[in-house]
C-alpha cells in the first residue's frame, strides 16, 4: 500500500481529496467535526516535510449547482480551528481562480478549494474536469475513504494524472488495515455481528465474509427472518417473507464454512412500535399474535457475552434492537459493553457501517473498541468484497 509516508513532500503541492461532508445547524455551523479530525495526520505529515495542502471535497447534493448553503466557505473557520491554523479558501475548484490560490500556496500553508459538487462533472467522473483539477497539485493524496467507494473525478478518475506521485492519505490507509484485519489477517476466532433491520441488505456481506469467520451472531430485525424460516413464530415481528429460503440457504453456506451461527433465543417483545408501549420478555420461537421483537433478551445477550469474550478479532456491523427508542437500546448496549470487554481483553474490533457508528458515536464506546470506520457505504462496499474504485485508482 503506497501511503504518503513513502514519500516527502517538501516544497511540493499535495491535493488531497478529503470527505468534509460534515453535518451543519440551520446556520450552517458545523455540529460534527470528527471527519475533519480525521485527517488532521495526512495534513501534519505533508506539513512537517515542507509542503503545502490543497484540499477538496464535496459537501452535501448541490447537483452541479452553485448553491450558497453548499458553499465550503461556511466551514472554512472550523476548518482553521481543527487544524491549528489559517486554511485559505477560494471560491473555485478549477480554472484561473483556482490556480492562481494554488500556485500562490507557500509552503506550511493550506488552502480549501469551494465545493466540488458544484461542477456536475465531478459525480460523473469527468477526465476533463479531473485533468483540470490535476493541474492544481504535483501529488494527489486520497483521504476520503467515506467516497472511496464512488467513481468520482476527484476520487478516481483524477488519479490516472499522477504516475508515481498518488498516495493513501493515513486516514485512508487506518480504514483499508483495520478491514485487513478482519478480513485476512484477523487472528483467530473471529467473530462477526451482524444486525439491523433486513437480511436482503446484508446478504452480500454475509457470503463474503463466511470464509474469514468462525462465528456469526445475527441479531436485529433480521433475525426475525432466520428464525421464521427455522419454524418459530414471531408475531409481528419485521419478516422478510420472500427471504426465507434465502436464509436457510445461508445457514447452510455457513455450515459448509464451519462458521458457528448464534441467533438471539428471547426477545423483549412490544405490542406496538414505539417506546412507551407495554413489553415483556419471550422466547424467540414463540411469540404471540400481536406482538413484535424490538430488542435481545438477556439469554441471548449473555450468550453473545460468551461468544465475545472468546474471540480474538470482532467485526460489528448493525444494532441488535431499536436503540433509538431507550427501552428497547438494552441489548445493543450489552453487546457495546461485551465488545468493550473483549477488546480489553486484548481482542481487535471494528465497528462498521451506518447505523452501529452512530450507536457507538452516541452511547460513548468509540474509545472502547479498536477502531470505528469514517465511511459507511464505503466500509459496507469492502466488507462486501468489492474494490473500491478510489482504492483501485491509487493501487493501479
Ligand atoms: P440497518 O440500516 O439495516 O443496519 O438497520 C438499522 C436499523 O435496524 C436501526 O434503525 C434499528 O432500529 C433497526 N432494528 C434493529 N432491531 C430491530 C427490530 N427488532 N425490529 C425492527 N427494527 C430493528
Amino acid at each position: 500500500m503506497k501511503t504518503i509516508n513513502d514519500f516527502n513532500f517538501k516544497d511540493k503541492k499535495a491535493l488531497v481529496r478529503v470527505d468534509f461532508n460534515v453535518p451543519q445547524d440551520d446556520q450552517l455551523k458545523v455540529t460534527d467535526n470528527t471527519r475533519i479530525t480525521a485527517v488532521k495526520p495526512t495534513v501534519e505529515k505533508i506539513l512537517n516535510d515542507g509542503g503545502s495542502v490543497i484540499l477538496m471535497t464535496h459537501l452535501g447534493r448541490p447537483k452541479g449547482e452553485v448553491k450558497d448553503e453548499f458553499s465550503l466557505k461556511h466551514i472554512v473557520d472550523e476548518v482553521s480551528s481543527v487544524l491549528g491554523q489559517e486554511v485559505k479558501f477560494v471560491d473555485e475548484c478549477i480554472g484561473d481562480k483556482a490556480e492562481k490560490a494554488a500556485s500562490e500556496l507557500q509552503p506550511g500553508e493550506i488552502l480549501l478549494l469551494e465545493n466540488l459538487r458544484f461542477h456536475s462533472e465531478e459525480e460523473k467522473g469527468d477526465e476533463g474536469f479531473a485533468e483540470k483539477l490535476s493541474k492544481l497539485g504535483d501529488a494527489f493524496v486520497n483521504d476520503a475513504f467515506g467516497t472511496a467507494h464512488r467513481a468520482h473525478a476527484s476520487t478516481a478518475v483524477i488519479a490516472q494524472y499522477f504516475n508515481s506521485t498518488k498516495f493513501f492519505g493515513l486516514l485512508m490507509a487506518k480504514e483499508l488495515q483495520a478491514i485487513d484485519k478482519v478480513l485476512r489477517k484477523g487472528e483467530r476466532p473471529v467473530t462477526a455481528i451482524l444486525g439491523g433491520s433486513k437480511v436482503s441488505t446484508k446478504i452480500t456481506i454475509i457470503e463474503n465474509i463466511l470464509p474469514a469467520i468462525d462465528n456469526l451472531i445475527i441479531g436485529g430485525g433480521m433475525a426475525f427472518t432466520f428464525i421464521k424460516a427455522l419454524g418459530g413464530k414471531i408475531g409481528n415481528s419485521l419478516v422478510e417473507e420472500d427471504k426465507l429460503p434465502l436464509a436457510l440457504e445461508i445457514l447452510g453456506k455457513a455450515k459448509e464454512n464451519q462458521v458457528k451461527v448464534y441467533l438471539p433465543s428471547d426477545a423483549i417483545i412490544a405490542e406496538a412500535f414505539n417506546n412507551d408501549t407495554e413489553r415483556k420478555e419471550a422466547d424467540i420461537y414463540a411469540i404471540p399474535e400481536g406482538w413484535m421483537g424490538l430488542d435481545a433478551g438477556h439469554k441471548s445477550r449473555d450468550q453473545f457475552n460468551d461468544v465475545l469474550l472468546n474471540s480474538r478479532t470482532i467485526l460489528w456491523n448493525g444494532p441488535i434492537g431499536v436503540f433509538e427508542m431507550s427501552n428497547f437500546a438494552g441489548g445493543t448496549v450489552a453487546l457495546g459493553d461485551s465488545i468493550a470487554e473483549a477488546t480489553k481483553l486484548g481482542a481487535f474490533s471494528l465497528v462498521g457501517g451506518g447505523d452501529s457508528v452512530a450507536f457507538v458515536k452516541q452511547f460513548g464506546y468509540g474509545d472502547k473498541v479498536s477502531y470505528v470506520s469514517t465511511g459507511g457505504g464505503a466500509m459496507l462496499e469492502s466488507l462486501e468484497g468489492l474494490e473500491l474504485p478510489g482504492v483501485a485508482a491509487i493501487n493501479k
